[in-house]
């Protein structure tokens, strides 16, 4: 196996206490006895542990980055909502965007560039997510659905935009299932030469997300364009995290 980079992003979701902070030792452990290896983990906990998550990784090579935030840069009366300049300060370096449980919950296109600009105003790097339904995938709008959350998603962002793209499709989040491997190429390939003509990015890593395990993950790393992973569930479990890292270099 090659000793490719690949980024993992582990996104906890609504999920996680003060106590589960005790739960990644075993993984800072790791990755200090792994530095040669050439990987990125990001922790991607709730609001609500981020500051417990910097100050915890702070001496690690482990970064940290938030859920979301809002799309408004300044300050205001939005109850409930953190923007990006308040993540920032944490020491956070990352935020994912256009999570699908978010587009669910009201995130447009045109939001989710709103929250794009703002986090890179920050100079937060953006973990932006995209991918079809099943009803899509079925009815052959796989294509037709990732093309348009590209080109609005990353409408008038400027060539050296830090963004990394994660192609989760909906039906495989949170299921067991991941799509045949032709088809994840064919989409990722499809995904890459949209950026390159609709937008002025040039140079971007694209993951793949959607119940990835360590039963699965040696299959997909076979699949060369990946650059790595954004693991929901098999994230929350510190065996499985080091498990899925450790098969990736074996
Ligand atoms: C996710 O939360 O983005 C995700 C991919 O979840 P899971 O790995 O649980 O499917």
């Amino acid at each position: 196996m090659t000793n490719k980079f690949r980024y993992f992003i582990a996104n906890w979701k609504m999920y996680g206490n003060l106590n589960s902070l005790k739960s990644i030792n075993n993984v800072i452990k790791f990755t200090k006895s792994n530095s040669k290896k050439r990987f990125k983990l990001i922790y991607c906990p709730p609001y609500t542990l981020l500051s417990a998550f910097c100050a915890k990784l702070q001496k690690s090579s482990i970064s940290v980055g938030a859920q979301n935030c809002h799309e408004k840069n300044e300050h205001g009366a939005f109850t409930g909502s953190v923007n990006a300049q308040m993540i920032k300060n944490l020491g956070v370096k990352y935020v994912i965007l256009g999570h699908s449980e978010n587009r669910i919950n009201g995130d447009t296109d045109d939001i989710i560039n709103k929250k794009i600009k703002s986090a890179l105003n920050q100079k937060l790097t953006v973990i932006f997510c995209i991918g079809e339904t099943l009803y899509q995938r079925n009815n052959k709008g796989t294509n037709k659905i990732i093309k348009k959350q590209i080109i609005k998603g990353l409408k008038g962002l400027k060539k050296n935009s830090k963004i990394i793209i994660a192609y989760e499709p909906v039906w495989s989040i949170g299921t067991g299932i991941i799509p045949k491997n032709y088809e994840l190429e064919k989409n990722i390939k499809f995904i890459n030469s949209i950026i390159l003509k609709n937008t002025k990015l040039k140079k971007f890593r694209i993951l793949y997300g959607g119940s990835v395990n360590p039963k699965n993950i040696e299959n997909l790393n076979t699949i060369s364009m990946i650059d790595g992973y954004l693991i929901g569930g098999a994230s929350q479990d510190p065996k499985k995290l080091i498990d899925i890292i450790k098969k990736s270099y074996n």
